[in-house]
C-alpha cells in the first residue's frame, strides 16, 4: 500500500510584509506538485489554537494571482495565547487532527522563536495530550517528530543570518520613493525634513534608505556615533550647506540612541536643525513619519522572487527531513539561498538587541551582517566629503577616468557619486570621460573641452536617485573609436587607473584594453568593471546593476496587464521582453509574475513546446470555472528564436485557441530600462563601486610592467553565490564568457525556468533540438 500524502501547511505570522503571499503560492503549489496536501493554517498561531476552519486544505487554483496581491492573504495575528504552554498544547492537539506532518512558518524572530518552542516542546505536549486523555496513542502514533521550516517574513530585516527577510525591500523602496517626494519639496523650499523610519532593534532601513537617496545624514540603533552626535550633525549638515545643497535630509530609525544608550527623538533632531540661536543651522525644519506606508503595498520583483525560492526550498527541505535533522530556516547570503539552523539566528538576533540595550555597539554591528557592516562604511564614506584624517599621502593618489559603456541602466549614477565621493575622501582625482569611448575620442586634441573634466561634488551628489548617465553612455568599443587614439589619450590625460560601468559591451571594452597592453604601454594601468545592464549577461558577476530596476519595471507592467485582461478573463498575452541572448529578465519576471510559460534563447522555442503550451492553455481554460479574473502570460526574450517572435506566437495561439480564448502580444520596449533605479540597485551601486576604487588603490601606481604582468589587474567585481568577487579578466575571457552569444557560459539561473514552470503549472515538453 502506498504510504499515505504527506501534508504540510503553511502559515503567516507576525507583522505582514510584502511576498509572503509569494511564499504561500509556491508552498502550496510545490507541496501539491510534490504529490503531498497543501494546508494553510489562517491567521497566525491563533488558526492553529483555534482550529476549525482556520486550518484549510488548498487546491493548486486557490492561490491563482496571489503574487500581484500585498500583504498576506491568509491572515496574521499576534496570538498571547501561543506564548502559553496551555495554548500550544490545544495547537498541537489541532494539527493532529487536522493530520499536518509538517508547519512552515514565514514570520519574523517572535514567530520563529514561538515555532521552536513549540517543536522543542512537541514530544511533551504528546504526553500530555495521551494523559489527559484527549488524544490516544494510536492518534499520536504517526506524529512523533514536529517537523518545522522557518521562512524570514519581516520587512525590517532584523534576523540575523540571512542578509534580507521576505518583505525588506519592498518597504525600502517605499521609504525611498517617500523620501524621493520629499527631497523635491525640501530643495524647493531649502529646507530641512526629518524622516523617521521603522526599526526599533534594527537599522537596516534607514541606513539603506540613506545610502540609496544620499541623506545627510543617519541613525541607527546599533551605531551611535562615537562623539557628540548633535557636534558630528550639525558639522556635516554645515558642510554639505556650504558647498551648495538647498536641501537637507535625516533619516532616524525608530530605535535610534546615542552612545549613551539614551533615545534620540526626530524632535531633538528638529530643534537641533532649526536652532536659530547664534552659530546654530537655522533651517527650516519638518518631521516626518512615515509609518504604516513601510508595510505597504505590493511586493517589489525581488520580494516575490524570494519569497518564491525559499518558499519551494522550504518543501524540499521538509521533505528531506528525518526527525535528527536540526530545525532550519532558509536563509539568503549574497545571491545564494541556503539552510541554516534557525536556533542559533533567532539567539544571535535576540544577543544583538541585547547588546544594544548594553551599549555594546561594536559586538551589535559585529552581529549584523557583512552587507550592512559594509553599507554603513559606504554611508560613512559617502557623507563626510571633506574629512581630511582618511586621505591617502600624496604619492598614493591617483588620478581615475570613469566611463559607462552600453545602454544605461539603473544605479549607473548612484555608483559615479559614490565613487566620486569615495575618491574625494582619500584625495584621489576623479575625472569624467563623458559619452563612453566615442565621447572621449571624438574631442581630442584641439577642442577637448567637456568630453574629459573633474567631477564637481555638487553636481555629483545630487545623482543618487537618477535613472539613465548623467555622464553619458556609449556602446561603441575602443577598437572602433580606434585603440590608438584611445591609448594617446589615457596618456595625454595621465590617467593611473580606468573604472568603467557598463554592461557587455564594457565588458568587450576593458578586455580590448587589456589586450593592447603588448602594444600601448600607457594602458597598463589598472581597470575595474562595474557589471551593469539589464541583461544580467557579464561575465564574473550573477549581478548586474539595473537588473532589478528592469524585473520592477516588467513585474508592474505584467500586473497592469494581466488586470486589463479581468473584464474579458479569457486571454493571453504574449510578452516580449529585453535582455539580449540572456533570458535572466525573462526568468525573473516570469518568477515573479507566475508565467504560464517563459521562452529564452539558451533553451530556445521549438515547434513541439509551442504546440505542448498551446494544449496546455486549452485545457486551462477549459477547465477555469472563472476562479480569476485575470489573463495569463507568456514571455518571450527578443532572441529566444529567429523566427518565432511575441506576434507570431500570440498569432499561433489566437489561430489555435479556436475563439475559446484571445490572444495579443505586448513589447514593453524600452520602459524596461526603468525611471527612477530601485533601492537595491542604488544601495549595491554605492557599496560596489566603493570596493572597486579600493580595488584599484591596492594596485597604486605601480610601474607599467609590474602592472602588465599583474593579471588581477584587470578585474570584473561581481556577487558570485554568497561571495563579493573580483575575478581578472583574463580569466573570465578564456574560461567563462560565450563570445558569440554575448554571457556567460554558465548562468546560474538556468535552474529556476523550472521553478517557473512547476508553479504555472506547465507540463513537461520535448526539448528543442
Ligand atoms: P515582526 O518582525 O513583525 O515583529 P514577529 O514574528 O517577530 O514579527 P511577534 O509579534 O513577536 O512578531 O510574534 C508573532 C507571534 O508569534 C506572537 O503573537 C506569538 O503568538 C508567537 N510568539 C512570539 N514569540 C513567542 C515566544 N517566545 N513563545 C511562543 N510564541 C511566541
Amino acid at each position: 500500500m502506498a504510504a499515505p500524502k504527506k501534508k504540510i501547511a503553511v502559515m503567516t505570522s507576525g507583522g505582514d510584509s510584502p511576498g509572503m503571499n509569494a511564499v504561500v503560492r509556491a508552498v502550496v503549489r510545490m507541496a501539491i506538485h510534490m504529490g503531498c496536501d497543501a494546508y494553510c493554517v489562517y491567521e497566525g498561531y491563533e488558526g492553529l489554537v483555534q482550529g476549525g476552519d482556520l486550518i484549510k486544505r488548498m487546491q493548486w487554483n486557490d492561490v491563482r494571482g496571489w503574487l500581484s496581491e500585498g500583504g498576506t492573504l491568509i491572515g496574521t495575528a499576534r496570538c498571547m495565547a501561543f506564548y502559553e504552554r496551555p495554548g500550544r498544547l490545544v495547537a498541537a492537539k489541532n494539527m493532529i487532527l487536522h493530520g499536518i506532518d509538517a508547519l512552515i512558518i514565514c514570520g519574523g524572530d517572535g514567530s520563529l522563536t514561538g515555532a521552536d518552542k513549540f517543536r522543542a516542546e512537541w514530544p511533551s505536549l504528546l504526553e500530555e495530550l495521551v494523559a489527559n486523555g484527549q488524544l490516544t496513542k494510536e492518534q499520536i502514533g504517526p506524529y512523533q517528530h514536529l517537523n518545522i521550516v522557518g521562512l524570514v517574513g519581516s520587512i525590517d530585516n532584523d534576523l540575523s543570518g540571512t542578509d534580507a527577510t521576505i518583505g525588506c525591500y519592498s518597504a525600502l523602496a517605499r521609504i525611498c520613493e517617500m523620501v524621493d517626494y520629499i527631497e523635491a519639496t525640501a530643495s524647493s523650499h531649502s529646507r530641512a525634513f526629518v524622516i523617521e523610519v521603522m526599526g526599533r532593534h534594527c537599522g537596516w532601513l534607514a541606513l539603506m534608505a540613506g545610502v540609496a537617496t544620499g541623506a545627510d545624514f543617519v541613525f541607527i540603533p546599533e551605531r551611535p556615533r562615537d562623539r557628540d552626535w548633535k557636534a558630528d550633525m550639525s558639522t556635516v549638515v554645515r558642510r554639505h550647506r556650504e558647498l551648495g545643497k538647498r536641501k537637507t535630509i535625516v533619516i532616524v530609525a525608530e530605535g535610534a540612541r546615542d552612545k549613551d544608550g539614551t533615545k534620540i527623538t526626530p524632535e531633538e533632531i528638529k530643534d537641533l536643525l532649526a536652532d536659530k540661536s547664534e552659530g546654530g543651522l537655522a533651517l527650516d525644519t519638518r518631521i516626518t513619519t512615515l509609518g504604516h506606508v513601510q508595510r505597504g503595498g505590493t511586493a517589489v520583483s525581488y520580494d516575490r522572487t524570494l519569497g518564491t525560492l525559499q518558499g519551494v526550498e522550504a518543501v524540499r527541505a521538509v521533505l528531506e527531513a528525518t526527525p535528527e535533522t536540526e530545525t532550519c530556516f532558509i536563509a539568503i547570503n549574497e545571491n545564494k539561498i541556503v539552510r541554516k539552523p534557525l536556533m542559533k539566528a533567532v539567539a544571535e538576533t535576540k544577543e544583538l538587541s541585547k547588546a544594544v540595550d548594553a551599549k555594546d555597539f561594536e559586538k551589535a554591528m559585529g552581529l549584523r551582517d557583512t552587507e550592512f557592516a559594509d553599507q554603513y562604511r559606504s554611508y560613512l564614506t559617502t557623507t563626510n566629503v571633506l574629512v581630511e584624517d582618511n586621505k591617502l599621502p600624496q604619492e598614493q593618489r591617483m588620478r581615475i577616468g570613469f566611463i559607462n559603456v552600453g545602454a544605461p541602466a539603473g544605479g549607473m549614477n548612484a555608483a559615479v557619486r559614490a565613487a566620486v565621493a569615495y575618491c574625494t575622501s582619500r584625495g584621489h582625482e576623479p575625472i569624467a570621460i563623458h559619452n563612453g569611448f566615442a565621447g572621449f575620442a571624438r574631442h581630442h586634441g584641439d577642442k577637448p573641452v567637456g568630453a574629459v573634466r573633474p567631477f564637481n561634488w555638487l553636481e555629483v551628489d545630487g545623482w543618487a536617485s537618477k535613472g539613465g548617465s548623467e555622464i553619458g553612455t556609449n556602446r561603441e568599443l575602443p577598437s572602433e573609436s580606434g585603440m590608438e587614439l584611445i591609448a594617446n589619450l589615457i596618456e595625454q590625460y595621465r590617467f593611473d587607473a580606468l573604472f568603467l560601468i557598463g554592461g557587455f559591451e564594457a565588458f568587450h571594452s576593458i578586455s580590448q584594453l587589456r589586450k593592447a597592453r603588448d602594444e600601448f604601454p600607457s594602458l597598463c594601468i589598472p581597470m575595474a568593471l562595474l557589471p551593469a545592464t539589464i541583461s544580467n549577461n557579464v561575465p564574473g558577476t550573477e549581478y548586474s546593476l539595473g537588473s532589478d530596476t528592469c524585473l520592477n519595471e516588467l513585474v508592474n507592467y505584467c500586473d497592469k496587464i494581466k488586470q486589463s485582461a479581468s473584464a474579458t478573463r479569457r486571454r493571453v498575452f504574449v510578452i516580449e521582453t529585453q535582455g539580449g541572448r540572456s533570458g535572466y529578465i525573462a526568468t525573473l519576471s516570469g518568477l515573479g509574475v507566475g508565467a504560464s510559460a517563459v521562452y529564452t534563447p539558451e533553451e530556445g522555442i521549438s515547434l513541439e513546446m509551442l504546440n505542448a503550451d498551446v494544449n496546455h492553455l486549452k485545457h486551462v481554460f477549459q477547465h477555469d470555472k472563472g476562479q480569476s479574473r485575470a489573463g495569463r502570460l507568456i514571455l518571450v526574450n527578443e532572441k529566444a528564436s529567429k523566427v518565432y517572435h511575441a506576434k507570431l506566437i500570440a498569432d499561433i495561439i489566437r489561430e489555435e485557441a479556436h475563439d475559446r480564448f484571445e490572444s495579443r502580444e505586448s513589447i514593453p520596449g524600452h520602459v524596461q530600462q526603468g525611471g527612477v533605479p530601485s533601492p537595491m540597485d542604488r544601495c549595491r551601486a554605492v557599496r560596489l563601486a566603493i570596493k572597486c576604487i579600493q580595488r584599484l588603490e591596492t594596485f597604486g601606481k605601480n610601474s607599467p610592467n609590474h602592472i602588465k604582468k599583474d593579471h588581477e589587474s584587470t578585474f570584473v567585481i561581481g556577487i558570485k553565490g554568497s561571495e563579493v568577487a573580483y575575478t581578472p579578466m583574463v580569466e573570465l575571457e578564456e574560461n567563462d564568457t560565450d563570445w558569440p552569444n554575448r554571457r556567460p557560459k554558465a548562468a546560474y539561473w538556468l535552474d529556476m525556468r523550472s521553478t517557473v514552470d512547476i508553479l504555472g503549472g506547465r507540463p513537461e515538453y520535448p526539448k528543442p533540438g
